[in-house]
């Protein structure tokens, strides 16, 4: 691979113009990482990309004189995945950033990668729709949730990107434009190359523009917040949840930890509670009756479960105090310690509560502090490893062992080295150890399929 030299910078000023190319000291430092902070890498260009023909241009340019090139949406990933690792071009693609059609007829809207999930979600819902995926970050682009198959808290109910992606438009490393997938709502046509390309981190081509699927936006929405004497009961009550035809749009869990440190970075309380965690559920639907209905039911089942009593989080000001601290939980650790490095790991359901139990011993044996929380319904936790006061070689080598022992622990339960941020470039050794040889020789063809001479996101998911 090879640097960018002058005659690079003259040949992308030559049909851009100079403000969108930037280098040096002109990039600014938050460019060096993303919002893990641990990996770092300063592209040698910034490029500030308006249009799929921009984006085609610098490609086809770069994979002819081998030189990286790293996409990047808002920078919000936690693994890594927008840094450039190996310097070369970086192109952002905040500028792209235009909904360019509303189908109402079937049900689809049409975005450029730059979109704002949050903007995406104002847009629809001004017209009675919802985009249902719901990552936590909303100011994470479509581009970048699509890329990294982004889920959310109502994966439960709802499923996560992939669910809603119906087309995407990309350009491939050699410059050429193409769509893959379409409006239909079933296709069985060969494989599937657009769902190759979500989840693939800007590693097979650079998204352009993407067709989504909406849903009519539900009119009623319900929090209960039910707390139990400990994680286990707490935890123990979901797959009955889920089996009870309920149907919860989301069922996460809270420890006191976190919710401790949740409430000393806002500086406000959490509603107070008994016992040692909580399980936070949302219901939502078009009559005020059904969702009471199914409400009333899931209360009637955590009550018999063991939870101490079920609130319903109606008033705003509940809603405010329960909502603001589940919202904070990622900045809230990170704000307590020093630095941190997260795991993402995703086990079947049934497993949460062995998972969880496996934490906390870890936790005592290597003598680091542990905090996680995540989501009960899909099985997904989010655990960080807290630095606090550690010395740089004791925090790496600690980092190290338990990051080993947590994903064979992850593997053993039969579990998936990440459910929604990805694998980037600080996962690809747990990737490779879970998925084992033929199937990791499986994703280096794929890759070489689209990219063979290795120029986009290289030393991400697969080396
Ligand atoms: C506080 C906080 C909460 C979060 N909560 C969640 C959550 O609930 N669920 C969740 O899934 N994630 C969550 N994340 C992680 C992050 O927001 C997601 O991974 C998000 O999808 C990244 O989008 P981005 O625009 O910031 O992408 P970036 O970080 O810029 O890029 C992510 C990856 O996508 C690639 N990429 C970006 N755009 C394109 C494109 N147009 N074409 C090809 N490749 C591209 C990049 O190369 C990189 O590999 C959270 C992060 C934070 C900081």
């Amino acid at each position: 691979m090879n640097r960018v030299e002058p005659a690079d910078l003259e040949y992308l000023r030559s049909f851009l113009p100079s403000k969108r190319v930037l280098v040096g000291a002109d990039i600014n430092p938050e460019y060096a990482h993303d919002e893990l902070g641990r990996i770092k890498g300063v592209p040698d260009v910034l490029v500030r990309a308006q249009s799929k023909e921009e984006v085609s241009k610098i490609l086809s340019y770069a994979n002819r004189r081998l030189i990286p090139v790293v996409t990047r949406g808002a920078g919000t990933g936690l693994v890594g995945g927008a840094v450039a690792v190996k310097g070369g071009i970086m192109l952002e693609t905040t500028l792209m950033n235009r909904i360019t059609e509303l189908d109402e007829e079937n049900m689809t809207v049409t975005v450029e990668p730059g979109v704002l999930l949050m903007d995406l979600a104002k847009y629809v819902g001004e017209r009675g729709y919802m985009y249902p995926p719901d990552p936590g970050e909303t100011s994470a682009t479509i581009g970048g949730n699509i890329s990294t198959n982004a889920g959310g808290m109502r994966a439960v109910k709802y499923g996560v990107t992939r669910d809603y992606v119906l087309s995407v438009t990309a350009v491939l490393p050699t410059g050429e434009i193409e769509t893959f997938g379409s409006k239909v709502v079933k296709n069985s046509s060969g494989y599937s190359i657009k769902d190759l390309i979500i989840g693939s981190e800007g590693t097979l081509a650079v998204i352009v523009s993407a067709t989504l699927r909406i849903v009519p936006s539900p009119k009623e929405n319900l929090s209960l917040l039910a707390p139990f004497p400990t994680f286990q009961t707490a935890v123990s009550a979901v797959p009955e949840l889920i089996r009870s035809g309920t149907d919860p749009t989301a069922v996460e869990f809270l420890t006191r930890e976190v919710i401790s440190l949740a409430e000393d970075y806002l500086g406000k309380s959490f509603p107070r509670i008994q016992g040692d965690a909580a399980l936070l559920l949302t219901y939502d639907g078009f009559s005020a009756q059904d969702v009471s209905e199914r409400a009333d039911m899931a209360s009637e089942l955590c009550i018999g479960r063991g939870a101490y009593d079920v609130y319903i989080v109606d008033t705003e000001e509940r809603k405010e105090s329960v909502w603001s601290a589940r919202r904070v939980f990622l900045e809230a650790i990170k704000a307590s310690t020093t630095e941190f490095d997260e795991c993402d790991v995703v086990v079947p359901r049934s497993k949460i509560v062995g998972f969880a139990k496996y934490i906390g011993e870890l936790s005592e044996r290597i003598g680091i502090r542990i905090p996680y929380f995540g989501h009960a319904g899909d099985g997904n936790m989010h655990v960080y490893f807290c630095r606090d006061g550690l010395e740089e070689d004791a925090w790496e080598r600690k980092l190290q062992e338990g990051f080993d022992f947590l994903y064979s622990k992850a593997a053993e339960l039969g579990g998936m080295v990440s459910g929604e941020h990805g694998i980037g470039f600080a996962k690809r050794e747990y990737l490779a150890g879970s998925l084992g040889s033929n199937q990791m020789e499986l994703m280096r063809r794929i890759k070489k399929a689209f990219d063979p001479k290795g120029i986009l996101n290289p030393h991400k998911i697969v080396t």
